[in-house]
């Protein structure tokens, strides 16, 4: 059976207010596809073929696009539609330096305003995190990887902030799947422990320390200029569309 998206079990830290569960929905499960390399930059994203794979209407694809455009992940051309943002090498270095900067702030905000609360739940997503890899599920561990920094960035109780990293992550995943080299990257949650520990132990020199060697990892498995990921829409989708074929086989 085609893999499901455990969307119900995501966090909602997709800063979208919950004006409606099918909205959120297609946001959901386009921002996933992105963040788990499942949605190659560049792809275009036509309104009539995303209506017809979520059943919705071409206006509220158009809305949901036009959030992810806000977000720096989709671009939107006059006369040419919607597609996957693909940042050239220097748009990516410049996204790359600014998610380091950011990282940096909310490592030292973290390590001030973390709750226990939020450091269990951190540990609690590492864990999960590992799970997904240990069992072989690659997209949902990939995707657990980035909620962890979009997690930190509510541990440091900053909401500029938290609308930085959300776009700066997301984009993240696109020049990672589109100019990573050799074997498919992702977080390693063993770092991310040890950033836990550093944070939890109020250690601000060690937990900056830590992220900046983490961030360092993604610049090392870059080599602007490889594209393995697919852009066909109805095969990234493909567990959506036969998700709705049964349903309305049920109904009848
Ligand atoms: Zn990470």
């Amino acid at each position: 059976m085609t893999k499901q998206r455990r969307t119900s079990k995501t966090p909602n830290l997709t800063g979208k207010k919950r004006s409606g569960a099918t909205n959120d929905t297609i946001y959901a499960h386009m921002f996933d596809a992105i963040l788990e390399h499942r949605l190659a930059p560049g792809t275009k994203l036509s309104e009539e073929a995303l209506g017809e794979i979520f059943g919705v209407s071409r206006t509220i694809i158009r809305r949901e696009l036009s959030q992810l455009a806000h977000e720096g992940v989709v671009s939107i051309r006059p006369n040419r539609g919607a597609m996957v943002a693909s940042p050239s090498a220097e748009e990516a270095r410049q996204i790359l330096y600014a998610r380091r900067l950011v990282e940096r702030a909310i490592t030292e905000l973290a390590v001030q305003q973390v709750t226990d609360e939020q450091l269990d739940e951190l540990r609690a997503l590492v864990a999960e995190e590992q799970n997904c890899f240990a069992r072989g599920d690659r997209g949902a561990g990939i995707r657990l990887s980035g909620e962890f920094h979009l997690k930190l960035a509510e541990a440091a109780n900053n909401a500029p902030f938290i609308g930085f990293q959300r776009s700066l992550v997301s984009q993240t995943s696109l020049i990672i799947a589109q100019y990573e080299k050799g074997t498919r990257f992702h977080c390693s949650y063993d770092e991310h422990n040890q950033l836990l520990d550093a944070i939890s132990a109020r250690d601000n020199d060690k937990a900056v320390s830590l992220m900046m060697h983490h961030m360092d990892h993604i610049d090392e498995k870059l080599n602007f200029g490889d594209d393995s990921v697919t852009n066909d829409l109805h095969a990234v989708f493909s567990h959506i569309e036969v998700a709705r074929n049964k349903k309305t086989v049920t109904k009848q």
